[in-house]
């Protein structure tokens, strides 16, 4: 072999020698890759389960940690609920037994009695709106607020709420002047809940005016998305650096200090309503000047122009346009101070007798034989409740066109819901408010559909 052959070919053998040696690398190279890989992989695969196992454990507590939250929502429900009904029933005496005593035309009170009595029924009225505030706004917070959102009548709205703009008004001699026009544009809202925003609007501006001082209430439309109404008066204002605090909890920037009653939460509530019904809310003011409040809610569909519906025949406080006709009124109810203010009240109507029980099952009895015109159950009796019972009467064939009426100190919405259900023709909560009685009365007596579920406001 030729030398340059042997070189030639030793060339050869050290590149395959060469090439061998790098392909030997690169797959031990590839082989500690590997190695790699599936060690990434088993601590991934590790971490992974040790993640769900995490996720697993995080869920639970979470679970557990709603779990007591609804309790405690519930419990705190439950016990603002019983509160409220323990707080209604006394008052319900208190305020029923007042009121009868001031319109009792058979024992004439002295002035100085009537003064009296006038303030047992201010401070029970007082004491009554607070407990109806605090049970809303914990209501509202439980996310427990049922709001029926109807496309609702303005003018009516306003209508309504004008007796007690102008009752309250005349009381500290303040000039009340209503600026809305009868084609005011519907709004999408809750009814008895802007009643109760525009009710609050007006009580604070009557409250914190001066001597003859003024109230306006007016409307506006906004952006064509809004109606907005406003309640501006000429009190004394709210000082620029308390402004931010109006609407705080409890917080009454200083009124607490002065003799005008109040609690602080009025306004906190109604924000948090017109909140819910998807309104906005707001103010203005200048101290010593006056404030203007205001409610921003979407606009619904429609104004229609409706005229003042006047009744051809005025009726009375306590008369139900019965007539000659004898009337007959189912009384269940347990409490004896209860029986006793119904027994005071229908002793003052003409031509209704009462029959009063303490059980919804004799009650259940009593209608087969003496046909009442109207019932009217409480809804926490020994034994059956008034709702059951009102099914059961509802069963009956002598009984499913009786009227019934739940009168109660449980004023919780899903109560009323339970009892429109089961059929009522009315709601009525304690304390009983004698103009909403004869109201209902009147509307059931004469067999015309419920006009409103009257809620404690
Ligand atoms: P209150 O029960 O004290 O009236 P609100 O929540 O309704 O509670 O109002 C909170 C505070 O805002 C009031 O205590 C009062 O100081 C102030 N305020 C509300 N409305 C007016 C108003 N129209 N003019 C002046 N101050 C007002």
């Amino acid at each position: 072999m030729s030398h340059d052959r042997f070189q030639k070919i030793a060339q050869v053998m050290f590149t395959i020698a060469n090439h061998l040696s790098e392909t030997a690398y690169q797959n031990l190279e590839k082989a500690r890759i590997i190695a790699e890989l599936e060690e990434t992989k088993e601590k991934l695969a590790f971490h992974r389960n040790h993640l769900q196992d995490i996720v697993c454990d995080r869920t639970k507590e979470l679970q557990q940690a709603k779990e007591d939250a609804d309790q405690a929502n519930q419990a705190k429900s439950d016990f603002l609920s019983n509160m409220s009904h323990e707080l209604r029933t006394p008052l319900n005496a208190i305020l029923g037994f007042s009121q009868l005593l001031m319109i009792d035309k058979d024992h004439i009170l002295s002035p100085k009695q009537q003064s009296h009595i006038q303030q047992i029924v201010k401070g029970g009225e007082h004491l009554l709106s607070l407990i109806n505030e605090v049970l809303d706004l914990a209501q509202i917070e439980a996310g427990k607020m049922t709001l029926s959102i109807e496309n609702i009548d303005t003018n009516m709205l306003i209508e309504e709420c004008l007796p007690a703009a102008r009752t309250l008004s005349k009381e500290k001699n303040i000039c009340f002047r209503n600026e809305t026009t009868q084609d005011t544009p519907y709004v999408s809202a809750d009814f008895l809940r802007t009643k109760q925003v525009i009710y609050n609007f007006i009580s604070n501006a009557v409250k914190y005016n001066k001597k003859d001082g003024e109230v306006r209430l007016r409307t506006e439309i906004r952006d064509n998305e809004y109606l907005r109404i406003l309640v501006s008066d000429t009190g004394i204002g709210i000082a620029q650096e308390k402004q931010s605090e109006v609407f705080s909890p409890f917080d009454r920037l200083g009124a607490e200090t002065t003799d005008i009653q109040g609690s602080g939460i009025g306004l906190v509530l109604t924000k948090r309503l017109v909140e819910e019904m998807g309104g906005k809310i707001g103010f203005r003011s200048q101290e010593n000047e006056g404030s203007c409040f205001w409610v921003d809610l979407p606009l619904g569909y429609g104004a229609v122009h409706k005229p003042v519906e006047t009744s051809p025949q005025e009726i009375t406080f306590m008369d139900l346009g019965l007539g000659q006709e004898q009337r007959t009124l189912l009384y269940v109810e347990d409490n004896p101070d209860n029986v006793s203010l119904m027994e005071s009240i229908v002793e003052k109507i003409d031509n209704l007798s009462l029959i009063c029980t303490t059980t919804a099952e004799d009650a259940l009895k009593l209608i087969g034989k003496t046909r009442p015109d109207v019932v009217i159950f409480d809804v926490n009796l020994p034994g059956m409740d008034g709702i059951s019972a009102t099914r059961q009467v509802k069963a009956l064939s002598c009984g499913k066109n009786i009227p019934v009426i739940l009168l109660t100190a449980d004023a919780m919405p899903s109560t009323v819901e339970r009892g429109r259900k089961a059929g009522i023709s009315d709601f009525l909560t304690k304390p009983l408010d004698l103009e909403e009685l004869v109201f209902s009365l009147r509307a059931a007596f004469y067999k015309a559909p419920s006009v409103n579920y009257v809620t404690a406001n």
